[in-house]
């Protein structure tokens, strides 16, 4: 089973995805990926989802990757008696700590940090901005507001306060616990939300201890003003528009998100651009022509991944919003301007043997139109490398490391195979001929560029390319 594209998809799952029979057909829609939304849910109902994705992987015999998103010092109000309410403008709204279920006069915001950061005046913006409150009053424990934008409210929703920097620890104490039970499941990225500096990015590897890799969720002013040093410090990124709106001005994201995708290719870092890309979907079965678009601008820039949030997980049509995400690339990938655009933004290649390794496979793919380039990798360095080049022929990535393979499938053009070791050059040109042959990427007569490190086994030693005709 292949993938007809580069650009991957991150599927979100919840209440509306969550069956095996959804899953495994959202996979099979074209979902390369999935998060489980730590701001939602219990462990229990990650751990089913988990167990869940690994059993539809035994199924497919195709690596999938898992991503646990971290809430991060993401604010949230409590919960509603009702489950949701409608604030009226001009009303007066009270948040507060008394865990007690709200109601439309108050509902509890459970962070004394912020009672102790907010003034009079002070906005808090709800529910990704959709909700705007003033605060009139407050102290310690409560803040009386007025409502400036009215409109319904639901449990858990959350508050942003821009122009107010709050002193929050990148990891709150749910986080450390949701991310001890998320390594020990066996996940295979851990994105860190609300990421403000590059030791906030240092603080979770040190927790992380390369059991996963890590991904900075770029949605603070304050991140945006670091963003080399950040980029440098993480594994993969990820544009989170939603909070990132709503703490810049909406008219700034494009451009910063462009600025971000242009770094991270440069760097060589996965980066996944996320938020309301097929919004109205969640309600329709089929995308406005501005998010067909948007979703198309995101490839066009380079990005590797583009992702669904509550399209798939609480929408009324996720396989069609995976499906038709699927088609938007596809159809991008095979515009000659994209193309164009990959072999113009194409970084250069650091001064290393790795880097030439993979510059000249690049080279190599385009001149002798090879079926599709090969990397082995341990750590998965090279092929991400390989990725960074972006080649007009389909990367099979070889590891003898399942982990390797899943968290591969993030990355752009990557497809991940999961082979034994090998010791000779001949066994490793043998399983890349078996893999592309067997996964429908090559037939007999084409060719491989394949790249690997001798010895094999020892990650970073990439000093090998060699070009193989499938007899
Ligand atoms: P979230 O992150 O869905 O966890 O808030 C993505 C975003 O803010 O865009
Ligand atoms: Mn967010």
């Amino acid at each position: 089973m292949r993938r007809t594209r580069n650009a991957k998809i991150i599927a979100t799952l919840g209440p509306a995805s969550s069956s095996s029979e959804t899953i495994e057909a959202l996979f099979n829609a074209g979902a390369d990926v999935f998060r489980l939304n730590f701001s939602h849910g219990s462990h229990d109902d990650h751990r089913q989802r988990y167990e869940t994705i690994r059993a539809v992987e035994r199924k497919v015999q195709r690596p999938i990757g898992v991503l646990m998103d971290l809430q991060g010092p993401k604010l949230r109000v409590g919960q509603f008696q009702a489950g949701v309410v409608r604030l009226k403008t001009g009303e007066a709204f009270r948040l507060d700590l008394d865990n007690a279920p709200g109601n439309e006069q108050r509902v509890q915001l459970p962070h004394p940090e912020i009672f102790q950061a907010l003034k009079p005046h002070t906005e808090l913006l709800l529910d990704d901005g959709k909700v705007r409150l003033r605060v009139e009053d407050c102290g310690p424990e409560f803040a009386e507001t007025v409502v400036v934008t009215g409109g319904p409210l639901s449990n858990h929703k959350g508050v942003n306060v821009p122009g107010v920097v709050l002193p929050l620890s990148p990891l709150t104490d749910k986080d450390r616990r949701d991310l001890e039970f998320g390594l020990e499941l066996g996940v295979d990225w851990v994105a860190l939300s609300f990421v403000q500096n590059p030791e906030d990015i240092a603080e979770l590897k040190g927790l992380v201890q390369g059991r996963a890799g890590v991904l900075a969720k770029l949605e603070k002013p304050s991140a945006i003003d670091r963003l080399e040093e950040i980029i440098h410090e993480t594994d993969a990124v990820m544009v989170a528009r939603g909070d990132l709106g709503v703490e810049l001005p909406p008219e700034n994201v494009p451009s910063v998100q462009k600025r971000i995708v242009r770094i991270c290719r440069q760097q060589g870092k996965p980066v996944v651009v996320a938020t309301q890309m097929l919004e109205s979907m969640i309600q329709a079965p089929t995308p406005t022509r501005a998010e067909a678009s948007d979703v198309a601008t995101a490839i066009y820039e380079g990005a590797d991944t583009v992702m669904l949030s509550a399209e798939t997980a609480a929408g009324k049509f996720p396989l069609e919003a995976v499906a038709i995400m699927n088609r938007i690339i596809q159809r991008v990938e095979r515009d000659a301007n994209y193309r164009e655009a990959m072999a113009t933004s194409r970084p250069k290649p650091r001064a290393t043997t790795g880097d030439a390794i993979c510059y000249a496979l690049r080279d190599v793919a385009g001149i002798l139109s090879v079926a599709a380039t090969v990397t082995y990798t341990n750590s998965g360095f090279t092929a991400l490398r390989a990725a960074r080049e972006r080649p007009d022929a389909p990367i099979l990535s070889l590891t003898p490391h399942m982990s390797t393979a899943r968290r591969l499938c993030l990355a752009w053009g990557i497809h991940s195979v999961y082979t034994k070791e090998v010791e000779h050059v001949t066994d490793m040109v043998n399983d890349a001929c078996r893999a592309a042959l067997q996964d429908g990427f090559a037939q007999r007569g084409q060719c491989l560029a394949i790249t690997a490190g001798m010895p094999f086994g020892s990650s970073g030693t990439t000093n090998l390319l060699r070009i193989a005709w499938l007899e």
